[in-house]
């Protein structure tokens, strides 16, 4: 029996054009429309936000966006705003996902005013965190998440609002997973981290994701482990089958 119940996110990143978005949404609503005990939510592109949130309306299946800016409106071309997120009819964005990081120079400081935003807009944040691999072989692994989840927890005024993903960089998209052992340590030290700073209640009940190279022959150890509260899946949320299957593993764990 888990704790907190289990989230499983898919985070379709640069992928799926419009009729495949639709596609793989409508499956995904059919697919899980029998889990009761587990949250589903997809992340399409901007282009299918719409049309991803439609197919989802009258189902338990969240959405969100993959991101955000951190203004309300402007001159800022090629970006987009929380309201219109919020217009599209997701209910989630994730903020600071590594590739944002790394590919576009999202540092700590724009991560948390993205955060800021994001909750300013009434719209529920997924914040990603994670070590590099430099980092996690010169053994600095747990003051990177400190130091990265320092900025959130000093951004979000109620942290039962958010969501935490810790994926470490090298894991993600390269078919190495962290072992259960990993992730549990690291899940682990987030959770005593939001206690010292937020208080025992609420490192309870908040829950924090693993993300990184989750498919559907290692999730089930994944989940199982007592701090996992879900996972945000990128390349194997790209099938029906394999996403379903992963949320159905989920589902049994949640019942048992
Ligand atoms: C991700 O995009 O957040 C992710 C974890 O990707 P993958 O599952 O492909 O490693």
């Amino acid at each position: 029996m888990k704790k907190r119940g289990l989230f499983i996110a898919g985070n379709w990143k640069m992928n799926l054009n419009l009729s495949e978005s639709l596609q793989l949404a409508e499956a995904v609503v059919k697919g899980t429309s029998q889990f009761d005990n587990i949250k589903v939510l997809i992340s399409p592109n901007f282009v299918s936000l719409v049309i991803v949130s439609h197919a989802a309306e009258n189902s338990a299946v969240m959405v969100a966006a993959q991101d955000c800016h951190f203004e309300e409106s402007g001159a800022y071309t090629g970006e987009t705003a929380a309201e219109m997120i919020k217009s599209a009819g997701a209910g989630w964005v994730i903020v600071g996902h590594s590739e944002r990081r790394t590919l576009f120079g999202e540092d700590d400081e724009t991560v948390a005013k993205k955060l800021k935003n994001v909750l300013r807009n009434d719209l529920k944040p997924i914040v990603c965190i994670g070590e590099s691999l430099e980092e996690r072989e010169a053994g600095i692994q747990k003051d990177v998440i400190r130091k990265q989840l320092d900025h959130i927890l000093e951004t979000a005024a109620d942290l039962a609002e958010i969501v935490i993903a810790y994926e470490p960089v090298w894991a993600i998209g390269t078919g190495k997973t962290a072992t259960p052992e990993q992730a549990e340590e690291m899940h682990k030290y987030i959770r005593e981290l939001i206690k010292d700073s937020a208080g025992q209640n609420i490192s309870e009940s908040i829950l924090i994701l693993y993300g990184g190279s989750v498919s559907l022959p290692n999730a089930k150890e994944l989940l199982s482990s007592p701090n996992i509260d879900g996972a945000l899946i990128g390349g194997a949320s790209l099938k029906a089958d394999s996403f379903i299957g992963i949320a159905e593993v989920a589902e049994e764990l949640s019942k048992e």
